[in-house]
């Protein structure tokens, strides 16, 4: 069992494939001013497979992809698949922007992906527009149709609150659960994105509290529901006779260091410690290395490394977060 020095048992690891993204949204990537990492540089599929290969020797249990848009990578399913295909994933899914799952949904499935996190701001293609800019509702919301057809489920909706874009949307978003068995769950703002997005995230932020309010005055009270697992960083509600849940991620307003299970790897091969930290490990020199057990030993050393250096706390309440990266090059 993976322990850090903080006693939390780390054995979810979120594993970037790629930090180029098919939309600009207002909070997350600026329109200019971006370079993204040269193909050579990213993780390769087999190089991948052989951290989460490690990451099981390890005691890791649950995995993510992400991005960056991870449906942008060409080889995702080939991904999928080797890793669908490991002794010991029984917990793989993917976080997207969906606006291709049209096409991808079915052959994720196939490859052996369980489940899909997407990333919808607003029910209202005019916010849509403007606040996940390049992206078309019309396309986000026919991708997560394929994905339920392709039985992607439980289906999770991931909406980022922006006061002046859509803190009035929250509660469309949120009455979407009384007919659907979904779980729609907002996320507060943190000051992580590229270039000018950090201060527009400072400056936009609304607390879930303010969210939560709004819900209720809107669709009546939510009941509390016991958390199945400690490590969700959702806390999860349920309106009155509604199918689905409603989940408020808080990481400003209420974060929650004390029960993180997290580590992360970057597309160019960095164990990344902590969402809001800089602290890194590089694996990728180690997988190039061509050492016989394929770098595999050294990985999970490096793995195991990287877990006792865990940090916790943050500096948001600060408006402080990443100093090198962006969340489009960690992947939330
Ligand atoms: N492109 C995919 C997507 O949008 O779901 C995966 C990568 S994206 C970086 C992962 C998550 O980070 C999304 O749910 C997105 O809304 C969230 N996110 C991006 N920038 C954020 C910010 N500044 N504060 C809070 N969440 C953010
Ligand atoms: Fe792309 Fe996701 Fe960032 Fe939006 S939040 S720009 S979809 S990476």
């Amino acid at each position: 069992m993976p322990l850090d020095s903080f006693n939390r048992e780390i054995n979810y690891l979120r594993i970037s494939i790629i930090d180029n993204c098919n939309l600009r949204c207002v909070y997350c990537m600026p329109l200019q001013g971006l370079q993204f990492l040269p193909k050579p540089e990213l993780l390769t599929a087999h190089e991948i497979e052989r951290v989460v290969r490690a990451a099981l020797d390890a005691g890791f249990k649950k995995f993510r992809l992400t991005g960056g848009e991870p449906t942008l990578r060409a080889d995702l399913l080939e991904i999928v698949e080797r890793l669908a295909n490991l002794a010991g994933v029984h917990d793989l899914s993917l976080t997207t922007n969906a606006m291709l799952l049209p096409k991808l949904a079915r052959p994720l499935r196939d490859a052996g992906l369980k489940r899909i996190n997407v990333h919808l701001d607003s029910l209202d293609p005019a916010t849509v527009e403007r606040q996940m800019r390049w992206g078309s509702f019309e396309r986000v919301w026919e991708g997560i149709m394929a994905a339920e057809r392709a039985g992607l489920v439980p289906i999770k909706l991931n909406s980022v609150v922006a006061a002046g874009y859509n803190e009035a949307d929250v509660v469309d978003l949120a009455r979407l659960t009384l007919e659907r068995n979904w779980h729609v769950r907002f996320i507060e703002l943190m000051p992580l994105g590229g270039g000018e997005c950090a201060s527009l995230s400072i400056k936009r932020y609304v607390s879930n509290i303010e969210t939560r309010r709004r819900i209720e005055a809107a669709l009546g009270p939510l009941l509390e529901l016991e958390a199945c697992n400690v490590s969700d960083e959702a806390r999860n509600y349920r309106l009155a006779h509604a199918r689905g849940v409603i989940g408020f991620i808080s990481p400003v307003s209420e974060p929650y260091c004390g029960t993180c299970n997290r580590m992360r790897l970057t597309a160019d091969g960095k164990f990344h410690l902590c969402l809001l930290n800089d602290d890194e490990l590089d694996v990728r020199k180690a997988l190039r290395a061509g050492d016989a057990d394929g770098g595999v030993g050294q990985v999970t050393r490096i793995l195991s490394r990287a877990v006792r250096m865990k940090p916790t706390g943050h500096h948001l309440l600060e408006g402080r977060s990443t100093r090198e990266r962006s969340m489009f090059q960690l992947g939330g």
